[in-house]
């Protein structure tokens, strides 16, 4: 198939290029390059454009005879979202339905979004499946329950096969080290403690440890990137035989503490870290875990990766010597 990625310079948007290009399908990354990388593009060509210049778009779609369109060009920070949400509207839906109006306008009807947990808002339960309601708490989420809202009319209206993948969160890197996690800035808990622990002056504390969990530290559901990459290619072929809207929740099923993301991380890097505790984060329920039996039954996604250990040892790989 010809694929075109959509933020196909950032941290997952590669990791998919990738996984696309292993497979056999060709590869093309729109990306504007406002948070992507130049050097992350390594397997297909770039078109270097927003999602909103449409003569642009559409031209690519017809010249490269794409099949398929995933979609990873995001604004993803939760704490910008809050502060300005119109720029996470503009970005994440605005942009989504011109590209998703340049695709019917070209006849192109694939289509994979990058969701996240973040539509769920404050978890009921501590296994999140697709049947938990979605009341997100900021913009961010909002903005992503809104495109899976455009997509769940566009399936009925226009026939678009379309799915949502709600990742938890998403960490490691290729194995290879060729591509990794270059968030700037960084506010994530695993490439903020292996930059500090490779010798950048990042400030990194735990966020609170009065949490009701095992050792009061918040619980998170990690899942590998190359593991999220092979649900994207799963569920391509899934729409590409049952038309319609599907959303899926992608994560290991199990979570780790902030403590033991820590304890991994020591061990992999084999000195201790001495990070402090501080203050709990606005925002951070206690627990965040997927279900995602549906992926597993339906799609036949079985993560490979799951243990913490070898999610931060494949991240230390790439931290240690970034290519960008
Ligand atoms: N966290 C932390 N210190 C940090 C960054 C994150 O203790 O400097 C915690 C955060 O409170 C959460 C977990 O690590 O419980 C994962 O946070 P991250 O920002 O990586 O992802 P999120 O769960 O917010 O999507």
């Amino acid at each position: 198939m010809n694929v075109l990625v959509a933020g196909g310079a950032g941290y997952i948007g590669s990791h998919m290029c990738k996984r696309l290009a292993e497979a056999g399908h060709r590869v093309v990354v729109l990306d504007n390059l406002s948070t992507g990388h130049r050097a992350a593009v390594q397997w297909g060509e770039l078109v270097q454009a927003s999602l909103g210049d449409t003569a642009v778009v559409k031209d690519a779609l017809k010249r490269y005879q794409i099949d398929a369109v995933m979609h990873f060009a995001a604004s993803s920070l939760v704490g910008e979202s809050m502060k300005d949400p119109y720029r996470y509207y503009e970005n994440n839906v605005i942009a989504t339905l011109h590209l998703l109006q340049a695709m019917k306008d070209v006849g192109i009807d694939r289509f994979v979004f990058s969701s996240t947990a973040a539509v769920f808002g404050e978890p009921e339960r501590d296994l999140i499946d697709e049947a938990h309601s979605c009341t997100p708490i900021n913009p961010y989420g909002n903005s992503k329950l809104a495109v899976e809202l455009i997509l769940d009319d566009a399936a009925r209206a226009y026939g678009l096969k379309a799915t949502a993948l709600r990742y938890f969160n998403a960490a490691g890197a290729c194995s290879s080290g060729v591509i990794g996690e270059s968030h700037s800035p960084e506010t994530h808990l695993i490439p903020k403690i292996l930059r500090r622990a490779a010798g950048e002056s990042i400030e990194v504390r735990v966020f609170g440890n009065d949490y009701k969990t095992r050792d009061g530290t918040c619980i998170r559901d990690y899942v590998h990137v190359c593991d999220l990459a092979d649900a994207h290619l799963h569920a391509l072929d899934y729409i590409s035989a049952q038309p319609g809207f599907h959303r899926f929740n992608l994560g290991n099923g199990a979570g780790y503490t902030v403590l033991e993301v820590l304890n991994a991380a020591e061990a992999i890097i084999g000195r201790p870290l001495a990070i402090p505790y501080g203050p709990r984060r606005a925002g951070d329920p206690a627990i965040l875990v997927a279900s995602s039996e549906k992926a597993r039954r339906v799609l036949g996604w079985k993560p490979q990766r799951a243990d913490i250990r070898q999610i931060v040892g494949d991240a230390w790989a790439w931290h240690q010597a970034p290519a960008y």
